[in-house]
C-alpha cells in the first residue's frame, strides 16, 4: 500500500542505494509532530510535549521503519496512544491496531484516530472490524422470527423491533442499536457464529453484514480490531483476518497485558454443553420447518438433549465459575466409570442425531452446516477422551452450564512460529517483489517487575524483543500516600475481611466516599460489602455500590456521577476486572483499598499447571511466577487511584506482608514512589484536607 504523497519511510530506506543516514526520517517527522510547535500543538491547546511520549514515539517508528518487535510499558499519563499513532500512521504503511476490549476500540475509531487524522492532515481510509457475534445476522434474524420456542413472551416484540432496525442498519453493529440490552438472551439467535454460518449458500450473503465489515477493512489504511478477534481467527482462520495480516506491515498491540490470556483461550479446545444445546435448538428449528416429516426430529433431538442433561447432573453442583481439574483423564470428582459412559452416552446420541442429518442433506443448504457441527462435536468428544497433549492444560469450568476446555499454557510457540518471524512482500520501484520485516509493537502501563519485563515478554515469544519501560510523568510523592496498616490481623485470619471494611469504612467516612474498594476473592466481596452496606448505605450516609449489583459500565458512571451536583461520593467494592478496567479521574476517587496481596490462586488448574512446568525445568514458580503476577495486577489495582496530573489520595493496602517480608518489599518496590504514612491517624487527617479543595501537596 503506498498513499500518494507520503513517505513510505521503510520501503525508501531498504531499496535506498545512497550511504546510511544516522536518522530515520520517520523519527525526525515524529519528533516535529510532538515539538512545541508542531501539529499536536496547533491543534490542541492543552497539548503539552512530554519527553516520555516522544521517546516511545520515537521507538516505535524505528521499530516501524526497521521491522522486530517492540514492548514499551507506558505508566499512566504518558499518552501512549498518540505515542504509537503518530508513527504508525505516519509510516504510510497499512496498520493493524488491536486492542483488549471493545470500549478502546470504540474510542480509537469514533475518537483518537479522527483527531489525529484531521490534526496530521492525512487522508487515511480507516475500518472497524468486530468479531461476528456483534453484528446482526439477516439470516438468523429471519430464522428466530419463525423459531417455535424463544426465550420469553415480549421476545417477538423485541424481535420485530430488532427487524426494523436491521432494514436500515448500514453497518449492522448491535453496539449502534441503542435500545439493545447488551445481556439480552435474543443475542445469540440473532448472530452468527462459525458454527451456524451458512457462508456462500446463505441467501444473505450479497447484503451480510460480517462480510461487508470484512471487506471494508481489507481496503482501509488502518484497521482497528480486539485480541478476541485476533486469536479465533489465527486459531480458526475465521474472522477475516486471515486475508487482511498479509498485506499488514505495522501491526499495535495495546492493551498488550491481556494478550496472553486471551491468546491461550483460542489455541485450546473446547467442547461446551451450552454450545451443545444451542445445536440441538438449531436441528429442531431446521427440522420442523424445513424438512418436517422427514426426520422424527423431535425423538433424535430430545434424546440428545437427554444425555447432556443427564452429563450435567453426574458434573453436579459448585459455585459458579469453578475449574474442575482433570489430571487422569477425566475431571475431578467425577467417577472415572461414570463419565466413560457419560461421554459414550453423548457420541452414541450425536451419531444418531447425525444419521437423521444425513438422510436430509439435500433438502436446504443449512443441514450441510449442521452435519459439519454435529461431525466436529464427536471429534471434539473423542480428543477430550485422549489424553491431554503435553505443553497444555485441560479442566472442566462449570457454571450454568459446563465446558471441557484444554489450552496451552502460553502463547509462545505460536507468535515464534506462526507471527513474529513472518515478512510483508511488497513491490519495488521496479515492480519487483521485496520481502520486507513486519513491526509489532506491544504495549500497556503495566507489562511486568524487571528490567526485561518478563512477566509478558515471556509467555509471548518476546525474549529477543526492543524494551522499553516509559515513567509515569505524574509526581507521586506529592499526589499520593501509601499506607499499609501494621496492625492488621494476618490475611490467613477468618477476620480479615472484617478489619479491612472496618478501614475502608473510616476511610470513606473521612472522604464523603470517593473509596475503591479491591478484593483478590468473591467471598471478601461478599463480606466486606454486606459490612460497608450495612454501616453506611442503611443509614442513609453514603452509597455502597457492590460488584454484580449493575453492569460494569453503570457502576463505574454512578460513581463518576455521586460527587456531581455537590451530592456525596459513593463507595464501591468490586473485584476481578475492576483491578484494571477502572477509570474515574478527579475528585470522585481519592482513595483505593486493597484487602490481600493478589497472587493468583494456586489450586486453579492453569496456575497450578504453570508452576509445576516452572518447578520441572529447575525453577522457582514462587519468585518466577506467582510474584510477578502479584506485582503486576498490585500495579494494576494501585493504578486506579491517580489518572491524571491533578489527581490526588491514598492507597491503603492491608496486608503487610508487603513490609514485613522481602518478596513484600520486591512488590513494594514496583509501586509508584508515593509518600507513606505509618498511622491510621495520621491518613485520615491527611485525608480531611483532601475534601476541601486546596491546593496543598502531600
Ligand atoms: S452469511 Fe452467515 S453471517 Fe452472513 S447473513 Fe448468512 S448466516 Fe448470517
Amino acid at each position: 500500500m503506498e498513499h500518494q504523497g507520503l513517505p513510505r519511510f521503510l520501503f525508501n530506506r531498504l531499496t535506498s542505494h545512497d550511504e546510511p543516514t544516522l536518522t530515520n526520517p520517520l523519527s525526525d517527522a515524529v519528533k516535529e509532530v510532538f515539538g512545541s510547535l508542531g501539529p499536536l500543538a496547533r491543534s490542541s491547546p492543552h497539548f503539552k510535549p512530554r519527553a516520555g511520549q516522544t521517546a516511545m514515539a520515537i521507538a516505535v517508528a524505528d521499530t516501524v521503519a526497521e521491522g522486530g518487535s517492540l514492548v514499551v510499558e507506558a505508566g499512566t499519563g504518558v499518552g501512549k496512544t498518540f505515542a504509537y499513532l503518530v508513527p504508525a500512521l505516519l509510516s504510510g504503511e497499512r496498520v493493524l491496531l488491536s486492542t483488549a476490549t471493545k470500549t478502546l476500540q470504540d474510542q480509537l475509531f469514533a475518537r483518537d484516530i479522527p483527531d489525529l487524522l484531521a490534526a496530521l492532515g492525512l487522508p487515511l481510509r480507516l475500518a472497524m472490524l468486530k468479531g461476528r457475534g456483534s453484528y446482526v445476522c439477516q439470516q438468523r434474524l429471519a430464522m428466530a422470527q419463525q423459531a417455535p420456542t424463544l426465550p420469553d413472551r415480549t421476545s417477538l416484540r423485541t424481535l420485530a423491533q430488532m427487524q426494523t432496525w436491521a432494514n436500515t442498519t448500514r453497518t449492522g453493529d448491535l453496539a449502534e442499536m441503542p435500545t439493545l440490552d447488551e445481556r439480552s438472551p435474543l443475542i445469540p439467535l440473532i448472530t452468527s457464529n462459525r458454527d451456524n454460518c451458512l457462508g456462500s449458500t446463505c441467501s444473505f450473503w450479497k447484503e451480510c453484514h460480517v462480510n461487508a465489515a470484512r471487506k471494508e477493512a481489507m481496503s482501509a489504511d488502518v484497521v482497528v480490531i480486539n485480541h478476541h478477534l485476533f486469536f479465533a481467527d489465527l486459531a480458526m482462520r475465521e474472522g477475516g483476518m486471515a486475508e487482511l495480516l498479509p498485506s499488514v506491515r505495522v501491526v499495535v498491540f495495546d492493551e498488550a497485558h491481556q494478550l496472553n490470556e486471551t491468546g491461550i483461550q483460542f489455541l485450546g479446545q473446547q467442547l461446551g454443553l451450552g454450545q451443545m444445546l444451542d445445536l440441538a435448538r438449531d436441528i429442531l428449528a431446521c427440522g420442523l420447518q424445513l424438512a418436517k416429516g422427514l426426520a422424527d426430529w423431535q425423538g433424535v433431538v430430545g434424546e440428545f438433549e437427554k444425555s447432556l442433561r443427564d452429563l450435567r447432573l453426574l458434573i453436579g453442583k459448585h459455585p459458579p465459575n469453578t475449574r474442575l481439574r482433570w489430571l487422569a483423564g477425566y475431571p475431578q470428582g467425577i467417577h472415572p466409570q461414570d463419565w466413560g459412559d457419560a461421554m459414550l452416552l453423548l457420541t452414541q446420541r450425536s451419531q444418531g442425531v447425525l444419521a437423521s442429518l444425513e438422510v436430509v442433506a439435500d433438502a436446504a443448504p443449512e443441514f450441510v452446516r449442521l452435519h459439519e457441527r454435529v461431525s466436529d462435536i464427536i471429534g471434539l468428544i473423542a480428543h477430550f477422551s485422549q489424553e491431554c497433549p503435553a505443553g497444555s492444560v485441560r479442566w472442566l469450568e462449570v457454571g450454568a452450564q459446563a465446558r471441557c476446555m484444554e489450552a496451552p499454557l502460553d502463547i509462545a510457540d505460536v507468535m515464534q512460529s506462526r507471527l513474529l518471524q513472518t515478512v510483508v512482500t511488497v513491490p519495488d520501484s521496479q515492480g519487483n517483489a521485496v520481502d520486507l520485516p513486519r513491526s509489532w509493537i506491544f504495549t500497556s502501563a503495566t507489562l511486568g517487575d524487571d528490567e526485561r519485563l518478563s512477566w509478558f515478554t515471556e509467555p509471548c515469544g518476546l525474549s529477543q524483543a526492543t524494551v522499553l519501560r516509559v515513567e509515569s510523568p505524574f509526581d507521586y510523592a506529592s499526589q499520593a500516600w501509601l499506607y499499609v496498616p501494621r496492625d492488621m490481623v494476618s490475611p490467613k485470619d477468618a477476620q480479615h475481611s472484617a478489619a479491612v471494611g472496618e478501614v475502608a469504612l473510616q476511610i470513606a467516612r473521612a472522604l464523603g466516599g470517593r473509596t475503591l474498594v479491591l478484593t483478590t476473592t468473591s467471598r471478601a466481596l461478599r463480606a466486606i460489602g454486606l459490612q460497608l452496606q450495612a454501616a453506611l448505605g442503611e443509614t442513609g450516609d453514603l452509597e455502597v455500590l457492590v460488584q454484580g449489583e449493575s453492569p460494569k459500565r453503570q457502576l463505574m458512571q454512578r460513581f463518576r456521577q455521586a460527587i456531581e451536583a455537590g451530592r456525596q461520593g459513593c463507595v464501591l467494592v468490586a473485584t476481578a476486572s475492576f483491578w484494571e478496567g477502572f477509570d474515574v479521574p478527579g475528585d470522585a476517587l481519592q482513595a483505593v483499598v486493597i484487602d490481600k496481596l493478589p497472587f493468583p490462586p494456586p489450586n486453579d488448574p492453569v496456575v497450578e499447571a504453570r508452576g509445576q512446568r516452572l518447578e520441572a525445568q529447575g525453577r522457582s514458580s514462587f519468585n518466577d511466577y506467582f510474584l510477578p503476577e502479584a506485582a503486576v495486577s498490585l500495579k494494576q489495582g494501585a493504578g486506579r487511584l491517580i489518572r491524571r496530573e491533578s489527581d490526588r489520595g491514598a492507597l491503603v493496602v492491608c496486608d503487610n506482608r508487603l513490609v514485613s517480608t522481602g518478596y513484600g518489599r520486591r512488590l513494594l518496590a514496583n509501586l509508584p514512589p508515593m509518600h507513606r504514612v505509618q498511622t491510621l491517624p495520621e491518613l485520615l487527617q491527611a485525608l480531611a484536607g483532601l475534601t476541601k479543595t486546596d491546593t496543598n501537596s502531600c
